[in-house]
């Protein structure tokens, strides 16, 4: 039989149903007598105004019981009546890892935290439960109020496209953020949007110029898509609304985070027009400008698989750019092809595949699968997901990119009036271009060089 201890709290966020420490205690006596287990003694706090991280004595004295081994298991309403915070997360592990303490919970079953994985699994767990109580507004109403009586700033700064409160978008940062996200997906790079925010005195959330890792920071941040975040990983739907439709920031976010993007400008302070863009034939490897000999030559970024002028490649794709929004039909490149619901399905299918992550991860939680299971399961929906996430990222905004380049009457005086970055928007919108071995010998050719309308 082993020596149990069943831990309550009331905290502040437990005016919810069933939250009451009798209802806790009588939940946590039916799971001991399911589990075998004999109950030696009830640990209780009251934990009502614990925003200081104030201590509890109940908890104190359990963890002096577990420490001296006359506790060897523990049971608990929720892993989030244990700890309140990372930091006694972290403590609680340490003590749980050299007893060999047994937890158990009634509403999320054995808390495993003698493995790597399952440590994590709790700790994510830790953080959701923290997000999910559905007094959060309340909560940080108050806890919005006592740093007020107190003085201190409202809970660290306000995020950008928010209000204080976290909860409410500030609509007029909201429409920065959504311009950025339709921008970046239509390739334009970050420190182009920031110059031109910076330019126009749309600054941070503290009043700044906004640098590039800030810009880049705000975009990446899941909470402006309504999505809880831990650690990186997506935790869900949260209590805000969404800024930016959730397919969308994950477009972005893909976009921001290949590592493959070229966002270095080269010698002359830009990038060249084809950089990152163009790639070789023969490896599929992005193409950047080099020096060979005397002249400037995109080259395959891998190897030395390929080789073309830069001058020369760069006018060729010009030529065949204007040309084609020069012809009368170019209108039609403004819509893009209907995928015939390709795209819908995809977001549902990703949608899918996100609830089976969160069931797999829940059923390791409750001891149905073991680790490794979980990391099989996970190791073969990742990629699906990254895949589906892909296909469900929204088209960019063609008419943004070719509007006005359509509508000139000069096309080519046009597109001699575009920023280089703007220049890079539009081929990299229209084209995927490949440069494979080309004939040997002096001179430009077009021979091997690939150039397909998206
Ligand atoms: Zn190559």
């Amino acid at each position: 039989m082993i020596s149990a201890a069943i831990y309550v709290r009331i905290s502040s966020d437990s005016t919810g149903e069933g939250l009451g420490v009798a209802r806790q205690e009588a939940d946590c006596r039916a799971l001991a007598e399911r589990l075998g287990w004999t109950v030696a003694e009830v640990y209780r706090d009251n934990d009502i105004s614990a925003y200081s991280g104030r201590t509890r004595p109940d908890y104190e004295r359990l963890l002096a019981a577990v420490d001296a081994g006359t506790v060897r298991g523990l049971i608990a309403w929720h892993p989030d009546r244990l700890h309140r915070s990372p930091k006694e997360l972290e403590r609680f592990i340490d003590l749980a890892e050299r007893t060999g303490l047994q937890i158990q919970t009634c509403q999320s079953g054995a808390v495993d935290l003698s493995s790597p994985s399952g440590r994590m699994v709790a700790r994510m767990l830790g953080a959701t439960a923290r997000y999910e109580s559905e007094h959060k507004a309340a909560r940080i109403r108050r806890k919005l109020a006592e740093n007020a009586a107190a003085g201190k700033p409202h809970g660290g700064h306000r995020p950008y496209g928010w209000e204080v409160d976290r909860l409410t978008i500030r609509e007029s940062e909201a429409a920065v953020l959504r311009d950025a996200a339709r921008r970046v997906l239509a390739g334009e790079p970050l420190r182009s949007i920031l110059r031109d925010l910076n330019a126009r005195g749309l600054h941070n959330a503290s009043g700044k110029p906004w640098t590039h890792p800030t810009f880049r920071n705000v975009l990446l941040h899941a909470r402006h898509a309504g999505l809880r975040e831990y650690n990186g990983q997506e935790m869900g739907q949260a209590a805000w609304p969404a800024i930016i439709p959730p397919e969308t920031w994950r477009a972005v976010r893909r976009i921001l985070t290949n590592p493959e993007r070229v966002t270095t400008p080269g010698r002359a302070g830009r990038l060249h027009l084809l950089s990152g863009i163009a790639r070789c034939g023969v490896c599929g490897s992005p193409l950047r400008v080099g020096h060979s000999r005397a002249t400037e030559a995109y080259r395959c970024t891998a190897s030395a698989c390929v080789s073309r002028r830069r001058d020369r490649l760069e006018e060729y794709v010009e030529a065949v750019v204007i040309a084609r929004l020069s012809r009368p039909d170019a209108a039609a490149l403004l819509t893009p092809e209907d995928d015939g619901g390709e795209r819908e399905r995809a977001v549902q299918a990703a949608e899918l595949v996100r609830q089976r992550l969160d069931d797999a991860a829940a059923s390791f939680a409750s001891g149905i699968i073991t680790a490794r299971q979980l990391a099989t399961i996970t190791g073969q929906l990742r990629p699906e997901l990254a895949t589906l996430e892909a296909a469900a990222a929204p088209p960019p905004d063609r008419a943004g990119v070719l509007g006005e380049l359509v509508s000139a009457g000069d096309v080519a005086a046009a597109w001699e009036a575009l920023s280089p970055d703007a220049r890079r928007t539009v081929v990299r919108l229209l084209l995927e271009i490949t440069v494979a071995r080309g004939r040997r010998g002096p001179g430009f050719s077009t021979e091997g060089i690939t150039l397909t309308w998206r």
